[in-house]
């Protein structure tokens, strides 16, 4: 077919025209990009959002509205679940393990799981569009990870429904009883996949509290398990604020609570719990070491630093925050990540040429700018790449600091939003020692030519997840989890049932 001329077009100009009539060369000014936005309409939202218990839709006494945080624009009225509702959701939970999904036979769960991982895949797109309105993050992300790895997530561990004898040799494993499951608004569904999947496939009832300002894809969730039929009450839904997430933790029925949110409201749980027959999990913050070393590809490594600090605005537990570099190639790396800065793309989330979405919520947004604050008074560089932020929503550039002090409140606090410290070192001592010098331990990047090295860090590093010339790589067996005041307890893999078992 080739590139001949379509009938009834104007005939094209010859290059040898262009030069002669032209003072320059036929090259536009700007290479902009065209607006290439998902369809909206892909997602039908209701005015009013109930509470999802024991299958049906729960009218609450109290409720709230839930924003589009790229523009303020409201987008639903969402339930305030109180005390007395997330009792009932709980009651619907232990009726439901009571009554047959716990002696259900483990071939039978792995098929709801089955059938919710296809349902999951098949419904992506309308997916990816609402975590996407609800939450602010690039639709390019939302469909190419939260999508995929949380329809994964229900195929791995329907996978482990009935093997679970095998996973534990030598050990009689039964479900726990009814699961307490709060989630944060940086992955709403992926977060909830993490929690339900594994918690199911273990043969528990669950109660899950997504966060308040993100609750849209749990609510979509819901209609899901309507199609998969699962059996009322296995998995109950309660929106609202930290007063429904207390209340739950707080409920003598419930066996078990997984936590995934701020170290300050997961030490709190802890004290709570302490004393009770409760099973906890607790998935807290982070401030993760990337490490370049000087014999590193440093093109792939740039690549790396942006997608550990950038992806989903930063907003992520395990993102690559502090950055520390090998002195000897500090200065070509840095003009490297400069300008490589100045090439993401801010603004429609809903854009699928979008690198960089808008920020979760005004609070965070607030957060991140007293952070960034403190960062200039105490001294540290800032730079920016020139770029324009939508006037209305919530919205900060991405940021590097360079002339960064451990001593920095940027160094030691997770700031969770696009804002990368830089810190250098000389040895690789010096790099483990500056690496595991916060309170946290979740995860850690190496980069470097030498395998040895590789494994001679990870041995030395405290965290839970270290990756090697990549980062932020995610799949559904592997364990991921903290040390220190990250948390403790592992999602993800093998390890991730152990929590929702109690053994013979
Ligand atoms: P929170 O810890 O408050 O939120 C996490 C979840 O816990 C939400 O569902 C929240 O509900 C709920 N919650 C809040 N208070 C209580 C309580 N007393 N008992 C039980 N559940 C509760 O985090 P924030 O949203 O306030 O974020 C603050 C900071 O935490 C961020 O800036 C970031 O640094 C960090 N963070 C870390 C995350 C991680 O993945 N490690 C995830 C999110 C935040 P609600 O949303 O209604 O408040």
């Amino acid at each position: 077919m080739g590139g001949g001329r379509v009938v009834g077009e104007p005939p094209r100009p010859l290059v040898s025209e262009l030069e002669r009539t032209r003072d320059s060369a036929p090259v536009p000014a700007a290479w902009d990009y065209a607006p290439a936005p998902e369809a909206r309409d892909l997602v039908d939202l209701r005015e009013q959002y109930g509470l999802f218990v024991g299958g049906e839709w729960l009218e609450p006494t109290e409720a709230y509205t839930t924003i589009d945080p790229s523009s303020e624009e409201p987008l639903a009225e969402i339930g305030q679940a109180s005390r007395e509702e997330v009792g009932r959701a709980v009651g619907a939970a232990r009726e439901a393990f009571d009554n047959g999904w716990s002696d259900i036979s483990p071939a039978e769960r792995a098929k709801y799981l089955f059938r919710i991982a296809r349902i999951l895949q098949e419904r992506s797109r309308e997916f990816a569009v609402l975590e996407s309105l609800n939450g602010g993050k690039p639709i390019r992300e939302s469909r190419d990870v939260d999508l995929p790895l949380s329809a994964a997530h229900f195929f791995y561990y329907a996978g482990w429904a009935d093997k679970l004898e095998y996973a534990f040799p030598n050990r009689t494993p039964r479900p726990i009883g009814v699961a307490g499951q709060i989630v944060p608004w940086n992955f709403p569904l992926l977060m909830l996949s993490w929690k339900i999947a594994p918690a199911l496939a273990a043969g528990n009832t669950v109660v899950l509290k997504p966060a308040e300002t993100t609750p849209l894809s749990a609510l979509l969730f819901a209609d899901v398990l309507r199609q998969a039929e699962l059996p009322p009450g296995v998995v109950n839904i309660v929106t609202g604020d930290g007063r429904t997430g207390a209340a739950l933790v707080e409920h003598p029925d419930v066996d078990k609570i997984a936590f995934t949110g701020s170290t300050e409201v997961g030490k709190s749980i802890q004290r709570q719990l302490a004393g009770t027959d409760k099973h906890l999990t607790l998935e807290l913050g982070g401030k993760a070491a990337n490490v370049i070393f000087d014999d590193a590809a440093l093109d792939q490594a740039v690549e790396g630093i942006v997608n550990g600090i950038y992806f989903n605005q930063g907003h992520v537990c395990c993102a690559g925050s502090r950055l520390l570099v090998q002195e000897s190639i500090y200065e070509p790396l840095i003009g490297k990540l400069k300008r490589r800065l100045a090439t993401l793309r801010v603004g429609d989330p809903l854009d699928k040429n979008t690198d960089v979405g808008a920020i979760n919520s005004k609070q965070q947004l607030d957060k991140i700018k007293e952070l960034v604050a403190a960062g200039e008074e105490e001294g540290a560089e800032i730079y920016q790449p020139p770029c324009r932020l939508p006037e209305k929503g919530y919205w900060f550039a991405p940021t590097v600091f360079t002339n960064v002090a451990q001593s920095y409140r940027i160094a030691q606090e997770e700031i969770f939003g696009p804002v990368l410290s830089v810190l250098t070192f000389r040895t690789p001592d010096e790099a483990v020692e500056k690496a595991n010098n916060t309170p946290y331990g979740l995860s850690a990047g190496v980069w470097t030519e030498k395998g040895s090295r590789i494994l001679a860090m990870a041995q030395k590093l405290r965290a839970g997840v270290i990756w090697a010339n990549t980062y932020n790589r995610f799949d559904p067996a592997s364990p991921f989890g903290g040390y220190k005041e990250s948390g403790f307890g592992r999602e993800g893999g093998r390890h991730g049932l152990e929590p929702y078992l109690e053994f013979d």
